[in-house]
């Protein structure tokens, strides 16, 4: 492949970690291990929570990633309930601090604190990681929340604006035909935005009116993918991120085998969600990933829940930069009563093949016997929706078992033109059984 097609988050680790270009995969892993080791001593010096937990560790000691596992776990509880004893810096230099509200049993958030030089990495990353896809000959239009500051969108139009590239946003999107009038009139060529709603547009576009989209915040099946790229006639890319990584994480090259990890700021291992050991590339297991050079709150062997596989050989693309694939979200299921348990994944790679289905929510609820019920979006004119939903539900070996031996039945399927409130903007299962309302 010629140089033009390399990852373009290779040049960002470069400039980032001052490597000289090309740079080797020993060199690069070098340099990761020397920001580590300044990481640690910057949290030694600072926050309360690491100076008890990380007491016996000899920063000098860490040289490769296998001496990582000296270091203990860091988990979302931790962060929720001690959250405010990794903060690493003054309370005055904390611009922008991110509160996500979690589902667990107690319901507090997590809070999250950035520097200005943190969200300038984050800039920086989405700047490069957009050149994937985009030049200043494009027009992107950015389809999720943007309002408030140092938000996912907001960050990224100005990432964009700020390097010459035109860059709008619009949320909550309008309707798909409107989006689609609008994309048209403002001569949009790139869009950014949930898998979900850029399946919904897809279906409403004219054929190779847009170059490329790029899928984020949320799981993308491969048969939603497929569905966008044979609707719209463009190229979609993936991208990986949390606001723990610093809201930017991963972006897919026009190889598309796997998304560039932006290693100057994160280090990531893949580990037993059992064990807790780390795993050989190209096995699936927990992502756990640790910041590199963040201030405010640097986070060393968090735990994210999220289930990928990690590939550190070199890219067809020439790029350098290690990937990370098959990309899964907290993988917890819901239990049914003999035992199985539902992925909301496994559904939505299932589902996402019917043709005309745009999104979905099904929620689990107790009559009696647990049932399965469906609200979903269908394009017009599609046919035959809930009933190919049922078909193919049952046809995952969980519920085909379950139903078999009647402890799982359906319950309505019901087209809606949106959801109700209570659904939230990610799909998940939504398990009403444990609260008892049916
Ligand atoms: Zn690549």
């Amino acid at each position: 492949m010629s140089d033009a097609a390399r990852t373009t988050v290779d040049g960002l680790v470069a400039t980032r970690l001052q490597l000289l270009s090309p740079f080797t995969r020993k060199e690069l892993e070098q340099v990761q291990m020397e920001r580590l080791r300044q990481t640690v001593a910057h949290v030694l010096r600072n926050s309360p929570l690491y100076t008890k937990r990380l007491s016996g560790l000899k920063i000098e000691s860490l040289r490769g990633r296998i001496d990582l596992e000296e270091i203990p776990f860091l988990t979302s509880e931790d962060i929720i309930e001690s959250g405010h004893l990794l903060h690493c810096v003054s309370q005055s230099e904390v611009v922008r601090i991110i509160t996500m509200h979690t589902s667990g049993s107690t319901g507090r958030p997590k809070r999250f604190s950035f520097t200005a030089a943190d969200l300038d990495a984050t800039l920086d990353f989405f700047y490069h990681g957009m050149r994937t896809l985009v030049d200043r000959s494009d027009r992107v239009l950015v389809l999720l929340p943007f309002e408030a500051e140092a938000s996912v969108g907001d960050l990224l139009i100005r990432a964009l604006m700020e390097n010459g590239i035109y860059t709008a946003g619009l949320w909550p999107p309008p309707a798909p035909t409107h989006l689609a009038k609008h994309l048209h009139r403002n001569q949009i060529s790139s869009v950014v935005g949930l898998p979900q709603q850029l399946l919904a547009l897809s279906e409403d576009i004219e054929y190779g009116q847009l170059k490329s989209m790029l899928l984020c915040s949320d799981y993308a099946p491969q048969a939603l993918r497929r569905r966008i790229e044979q609707n719209a006639g463009c190229t979609t890319y993936l991208h990986y991120g949390a606001t723990e990584s610093g809201l930017g994480g991963a972006v897919e090259c026009a190889v598309h085998r796997g998304l560039h990890i932006r290693e100057s700021e994160l280090l990531i291992e893949i580990v037993d969600p059992v064990t807790g050991k780390q795993l050989p590339d190209g096995v699936a297991g927990e992502v756990v990933l640790t910041t590199l050079g963040r201030q405010a709150m640097p986070l060393i062997r968090y735990r994210t829940g999220d289930i990928a596989c990690l590939d550190r050989r070199p890219c067809q693309c020439g790029g350098v930069t290690a990937r990370l694939s098959v990309i899964y979200g907290r993988l917890q299921g819901c239990p049914l009563a003999d035992g199985s348990r539902l992925y909301s994944q496994t559904i939505d790679d299932i589902l996402f093949t019917v043709p005309g289905l745009l999104d979905y929510r099904l929620t689990l609820v107790n009559k009696g016997t647990d049932r399965i019920g469906v609200e979903y979006i269908a394009a017009s004119g599609a046919i035959d929706v809930a009933t190919q939903m049922k078909r193919l539900l049952q046809e995952i070996p969980d519920i085909y078992r379950a139903m078999g031996t009647g402890a799982l039945l359906f319950d309505a399927f019901q087209q809606v033109d949106r959801f109700a409130p209570t659904h939230t903007v990610k799909r998940t299962i939504l398990d009403l059984r444990l609260k008892g309302e049916v």
